[in-house]
């Protein structure tokens, strides 16, 4: 598999770099975003803030900003609550302790940045696991997750292309469609997402805004309500 990976891997940003910071935040980018989708971000995104100090600094309104069109905005405010972290008292032993950073991301950063002895597994590396019946070691971190993104896929694998097929006992098998995520449009993530755009432009007055959904982001810490109840605004 790792042959393989020398030669189909995917040739990714965060792969040319052994950055913790740079690859905390493709991680928390790629939590809930397509790796296509990611990419521009995450270049654009470490040339304006190259350093953990950097991000640390901004002001969360920049921040909130730079996420827009990434989706699930929490993210990015947690990664800068992350960054202040880490600027201010280095780098945890235990990363779960970092806002946002759960034992998926831990275990990502920890084995790509850090070189620690354990596997990150996603959807893709844990369905590889299961078909195969086999647990592999953290080298196989990447490799996996491109043959779990690009060979085996979640309906239909291409067992013809993969490098586990002769050892594999679930090589040839098609598997139902999966749960798919509950749709955006007309969703409330969808009135948050819309909201946030608004008052990312611009100071807004609360009456011309989806109030539940200001609430709700307000909560996050992703807006502000001006004390005297009038106008919202980034942080
Ligand atoms: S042989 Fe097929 S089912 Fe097994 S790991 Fe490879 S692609 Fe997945």
């Amino acid at each position: 598999m790792l042959a393989w990976f020398s030669e189909h891997g995917r040739d990714l940003p965060w792969r040319r770099t052994r950055d913790p910071y740079a690859i905390l935040v493709s991680e928390v980018m790629l939590q809930q975003t397509q790796v296509e989708r990611v990419v521009p971000r995450y270049l654009e995104w470490l040339e304006r803030w190259p350093t953990v100090e950097s991000l640390a600094a901004a002001p969360p309104a920049d921040v909130i900003r730079a996420w827009q069109g990434l989706g699930y905005n929490r993210r990015g405010l947690n990664l800068h609550r992350a960054a202040q972290r880490i600027a201010e008292d280095g780098w945890p032993e235990d990363l779960r302790e970092l806002p946002g950073v759960g034992p998926y991301t831990a275990a990502a950063v920890g084995n790509f940045a850090l070189g620690r002895d354990v596997l990150p597994v996603d959807t893709n590396v844990n369905r590889v696991q299961e078909r195969t019946q086999h647990r592999f070691t953290p080298a196989a971190g990447q490799a996996l997750m491109d043959l779990g993104a690009t060979v085996c896929l979640a309906r239909i694998p291409r067992c013809g292309e993969c490098p586990l097929a002769s050892e594999c006992p679930s090589r040839g098998r098609r598997y139902e469609a999966q749960h798919k995520q509950s749709p955006f449009e007309g969703s409330f993530r969808q009135r948050r997402a819309q909201t946030l755009r608004l008052v990312a432009e611009a100071k807004r007055p609360l009456s011309e805004l989806d109030r539940k959904a200001v609430e709700s982001l307000a909560r996050d810490g992703l807006v502000r309500v001006q004390p005297c109840g009038e106008f919202v605004t980034l942080p």
